[in-house]
């Protein structure tokens, strides 16, 4: 716990994934440790909020290389060229085996030092969701099978749930605000999880990979503080916002329905909504096998953004949003109403 971490000397780190949701946080943060910095992005038909992501990436610094992990060949090139010693990705649920490919890449060019596959969830050695999350998981523990088998040093990140509230039927939780009408509670709402918010999960992601205690281990991100059951999280929520709200209860069966009916991504995240809120996937497990680290106890002075603190985020852009902030509040407490996807009818 009090060990001195011991840093490689900044390492040359690609990014696959760096235009998505995980990824751009991961990628930001290296930028930000001043490591040399690429991004493998594939070319993309025209989205502009990718566009300007890389934008903001390179003009943080980051060198920008085209192409797909899918391609072994221009990958072995890649790695070669650009003396790639890190490899983080953080592709898409929908490409996890994609990254077979890239494993192979990895494997015959034997100069990377590091490989941190696309996992930032649960330890899925230990978590079961019901299908289809089943299958997401299948494919994670197929890729994390076959980098131990292939001699690459690894590093597994473990970061549990993204702080934001947790919708059963979005899988970027962060990109909705919390909400103003009323909750949906799973199941009696006392089953606690772990919120970290995206930006750590980059620092920390970072922090890890250069770390040799961290060396083919499974980091797990448990910051106590950030340790919290629904029932808590609305009662923060509407101290934020200065006013009570209903909260419906969402039954395990309700949630089971949603897993079958809703179309995927949605039933994915129902089912992973029903492991950590009904099953209670992240707290029912100790880190009691060799290959466990705790980030707390890596960079026990290095502090985790709290939930309070995020919320305090959410609430400045529920404000700047509605851009008349008198409007937007009274004596009644937050009163404006944000534009929100409508949740899909089980
Ligand atoms: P996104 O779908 O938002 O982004 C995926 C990224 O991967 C995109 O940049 C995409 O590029 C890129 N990509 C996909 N295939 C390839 C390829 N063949 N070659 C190069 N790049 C490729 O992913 P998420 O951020 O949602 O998911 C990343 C990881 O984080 C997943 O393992 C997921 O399970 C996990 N996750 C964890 C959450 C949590 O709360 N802990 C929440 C959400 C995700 P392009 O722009 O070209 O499409």
């Amino acid at each position: 716990c009090n060990k001195v971490p011991v840093l490689l000397e900044a390492s040359r780190t690609m990014i696959t994934g760096s235009t998505g949701f995980i990824g751009h946080f991961v990628a930001e943060a290296c930028l930000d440790r001043g490591l040399p910095t690429y991004l493998l992005v594939r070319p993309s038909p025209d989205s502009p909020s990718k566009a300007a992501t890389i934008r903001f990436l390179q003009n943080k610094g980051a060198t920008i290389i085209h192409g797909s992990i899918k391609d072994q060949k221009l990958m072995e090139k890649v790695l070669k060229e650009y003396k790639i010693e890190v490899v983080i990705s953080t592709i898409g649920g929908n490409s996890i085996l994609d990254q077979l490919v890239l494993v192979e890449a990895i494997k015959a060019v034997g100069t990377v030092k590091r490989f941190l596959p696309s996992e930032f969830g649960h330890d899925v050695d230990r978590a079961n969701p019901v299908e289809p999350g089943l299958r997401m998981y299948n494919e994670k523990r197929r890729v994390r099978r076959a980098v131990e088998g292939s001699g690459i040093p690894y590093t597994f990140i473990c970061c549990n749930s993204i702080a934001a509230w947790p919708y059963h039927y979005n899988a970027h939780p962060a990109d909705l605000l919390p909400p103003l009408d009323e909750f949906l509670i799973y199941g009696d709402g006392t089953v606690k999880a772990y919120f970290v918010a995206g930006s750590d999960i980059g620092k920390f992601t970072v922090k890890a990979m250069n770390d040799v205690r961290t060396l083919n281990k499974a980091v797990h991100f448990r910051p106590p503080n950030n340790l919290l059951n629904i029932n808590e999280l609305a009662s923060l929520w509407e101290k934020k916002i200065g006013r009570t709200l209903p909260r419906i209860i969402m039954t395990e069966d309700d949630l089971l329905t949603a897993t079958k009916e809703l179309p995927i991504p949605a039933s994915i995240v129902a089912s992973f909504t029903h492991d950590i809120f009904i099953k209670g996937c992240q707290i029912t497990y100790s880190l009691d096998k060799p290959s466990d680290v705790d980030v707390c106890s890596l960079y026990p002075e290095a502090p985790f953004q709290s939930i309070d603190r995020c919320f305090d985020d959410f609430i400045q852009k529920i404000l700047d949003a509605a851009k008349v902030t008198s409007k937007a509040t009274g004596k009644d407490g937050i009163l404006v109403t944000t534009p929100k996807p409508e949740p899909p009818v089980i």
